[in-house]
């Protein structure tokens, strides 16, 4: 048994989502972690958890859609993630390889969102790209010594992992993973403790292989698992078994 702790089933309409979890559920992915992109799906997005065993989404806005906050957004935030079904805080984080909001404005919807999962107690899920020592010198700050994250697909490096491991975070894997070229995933996988691991597909991009350019969906988490197990040479049941666990560890309101 699986879970897809990063799955974007918001860019499915209604009836793809059921299908898409049915296969999941027939290769024995039983868990699906939904990251908001943007405030103004949240309401939906907790409403359709409601209806789905073990699907539990993270609210929060996007580096992307970072210059969309507005004064208020932090209390609206708030009270949306006092929903029994809003296990996180997210997808927040940095992205300098798009930009797609100006940088000085990435990091500060990003500090406000980790101040927000401190005082909360809740973790976050953390989108990086092109910005690791901005992220590491966010994520290193005193004030945030009690954060805890999902540091989702992780491709950071070495010496990323390195300086965050011993925070306490968590890193997750995705069909980058199986990708040929992706010796820079791979590479870190003997830093990282096993109880800080966790399997994602970040649906609807990276299929892993033999998907690959095709639309990801959450059943192919069992080959970005198959991956990681071979990678660090345990069987699948003890990876499925220990990556459910860390889940459930990090995920607290999930378990
Ligand atoms: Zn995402």
């Amino acid at each position: 048994m699986l879970i897809d702790s990063h799955c974007h089933l918001q860019h499915f309409d209604a009836e793809e989502r059921v299908a898409v979890l049915d296969r999941a559920r027939a290769r024995g992915v039983t868990g699906f972690l939904i990251p908001a992109i943007r405030l103004s799906e949240a309401a939906e997005l907790l409403r359709f958890c409601e209806g789905e065993p073990g699907v539990w989404c993270a609210l929060g806005v996007h580096p992307h859609e970072a210059a969309s906050w507005r004064e208020g957004d932090e209390d609206r935030l708030r009270a949306l993630l006092a929903h029994p079904r809003a296990v996180a805080v997210g997808e927040c984080g940095l992205d300098f390889y798009y930009d797609h909001s100006p940088r000085e404005v990435q990091e500060r919807v990003l500090e406000l969102q980790l101040r927000l999962a401190v005082e909360l107690h809740l973790p976050a899920v953390i989108h990086n790209r092109d910005s690791n020592d901005a992220m590491v010198a966010m994520l290193l700050r005193p004030e945030l010594e009690r954060l805890v994250c999902d540091l989702h697909s992780f491709a950071g490096g070495v010496e990323m992992a390195r300086a965050l491991a011993p925070r306490g975070h968590y890193f997750g894997f995705s069909g980058m993973i199986t990708f040929p070229r992706a010796d820079n995933v791979r590479e870190v996988l003997p830093g990282i403790p096993p109880d800080r691991l966790l399997v994602e597909t970040d649906t609807p991009y990276l299929a892993p292989v033999p998907y690959r350019g095709r639309r990801n969906e959450p059943a192919f988490v069992v080959e970005v698992a198959e991956r990681l197990a071979r990678e660090l040479a345990v069987p699948l049941e003890e990876l499925a078994q220990s990556t459910r666990a860390n889940f459930q560890r990090l995920f607290t309101r999930a378990a």
